[in-house]
């Protein structure tokens, strides 16, 4: 593409014949090129009205008859439901509620519960996002466990019969790898210790397979790829033969067998349902409900085919228009090890990044001289990607 008109036209053809390319008008988009949906999904057009009637009606009508009459109670395991076929789940294996981060909590330290007493060691991918890393320190004291940080790439190696669980992210938050699941959760089952995955970077951008490959515990959050509004509530995942041992540290009266029964003693609930803790937050957990219909039709496979058309697409127009030696690609070139996004490394990266959303393109900058694009194959389309990339060479280059 020494041509610069070129990769214009390219991103017209690839426009063209992308079947996902109507999907974008289920969205409250604007002239923006926007590329930060692995932080804060896009607004789905629906789904004001449909808060506005939670709201108004379910609440303001109907008042206490909505626990029932409105479905609220029943709410984190139905929409649980709903991101389970996105995330290659049967249903009944997950509950929404709660942050990720308190997720990471309950997933870590029923993992270790399950894991049995001989085992005193925890590992945790040495390159998370750091709250996953700071809960794990947390939930490894509470437990009496030795956690030890270590990258993705040395947890085979370090498994061992000590081994209680291990916590790693499928997509790296900061570089857009995206790591080997089914063999790392092979790895860890080989050791006899508990597989605990990630999704944040991953559900809603490609294939997961958590029940195809084992999985035993996932969390996710809701506000990323899949556009549940800012700060919806996440998602834990218990796989469904470990439900029975899955022992909450936090067993809130929403998990109880008979939650009404008020009783003095816990019993868990069976099933999914133990994973839910306290009142569910309504108003945010029905506008993430709402929010998922727009996949109503859309297949994972064909988001992950356009995902990647994107990212290589990106690479190429970075190729084309941004003078060499200028950024360096942290993100690996190998589909399979690439997730939804691009990190670019590139000096005075937080001023670069201030001036490219200056100009209408929208992406984030990681500390401490990263250039985060996030691709949402649902609203992003080709012409955004060239334009992205033609703005950033033109910043660079002044
Ligand atoms: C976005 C993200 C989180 C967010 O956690 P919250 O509790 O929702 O703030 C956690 N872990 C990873 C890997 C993330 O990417």
């Amino acid at each position: 593409m020494s041509d610069t008109t070129e990769p214009a036209a390219a991103a017209k053809r690839l426009d063209a014949a992308d079947e996902l390319a109507p999907l974008r008008s289920r969205f409250v988009l604007d002239d923006v090129v926007y590329l930060d949906g692995n932080s804060l999904g896009a607004l789905p057009a629906h789904v004001p009205d449909r808060v506005a009637d939670v709201v108004r009606r379910q609440w303001g009508d109907l008042r206490i008859r909505s626990w029932d009459e409105s479905g609220w109670w029943t709410a984190p395991e139905r929409i649980g439901d709903r991101i389970a076929p996105l995330v290659g789940a049967a249903a009944g294996q997950i509950v929404v509620g709660d942050s990720t981060s308190v997720n990471v909590f309950k997933a870590l330290v029923g993992a270790v519960r399950m894991a049995g007493d001989d085992r005193d060691e925890l590992l945790v991918d040495a390159t998370t996002f750091p709250t996953d890393g700071y809960i794990a320190r947390s939930a490894a004291r509470l437990t009496g466990r030795t956690l030890r940080p270590v990258s993705p790439a040395e947890v085979p190696a370090a498994l061992s019969a000590r081994t209680a669980a291990v916590l790693l992210n499928h997509v790296d938050y900061r570089t857009g790898r995206l790591h080997d699941l089914p063999a790392l959760t092979a790895a860890a089952h080989a050791a006899g210790a508990v597989a605990v995955w990630d999704l944040c970077h991953s559900a809603g951008a490609l294939p997961v397979g958590l029940d195809e490959h084992g999985v035993d515990l996932a969390v996710g959050c809701t506000y990323k790829y899949l556009n549940g509004g800012p700060g919806a509530p996440a998602y834990l995942y218990v796989r469904r033969s470990l439900q029975d041992r899955f022992d909450s540290p936090l067993p809130g009266w929403n998990s109880h067998a008979e939650p009404f029964g008020m009783r003095p003693d816990y019993e868990a609930a069976p099933g999914a349902l133990r994973g839910r803790v306290g009142t569910p937050d309504i108003l945010s957990m029905l506008a993430l409900e709402a929010a998922l219909d727009v996949w109503e039709g859309v297949s994972v496979a064909a988001v992950r085919a356009k995902s990647l058309a994107l990212t290589d697409f990106f690479l190429e127009c970075v190729t084309a228009y941004v003078p060499q030696g200028l950024v360096e690609s942290l993100t690996p070139a190998a589909h399979e090890e690439r997730g939804s996004q691009v990190a670019l490394r590139c000096p005075a990266a937080g001023d670069v990044m201030e001036r490219l959303i200056a100009r209408g393109v929208v992406g984030d900058f990681r500390h401490p001289d990263v250039l985060r694009f996030g691709f949402t194959p649902l609203y992003v389309g080709f012409a955004d990607v060239e334009r992205a990339a033609r703005v950033l060479g033109e910043v660079l280059a002044g």
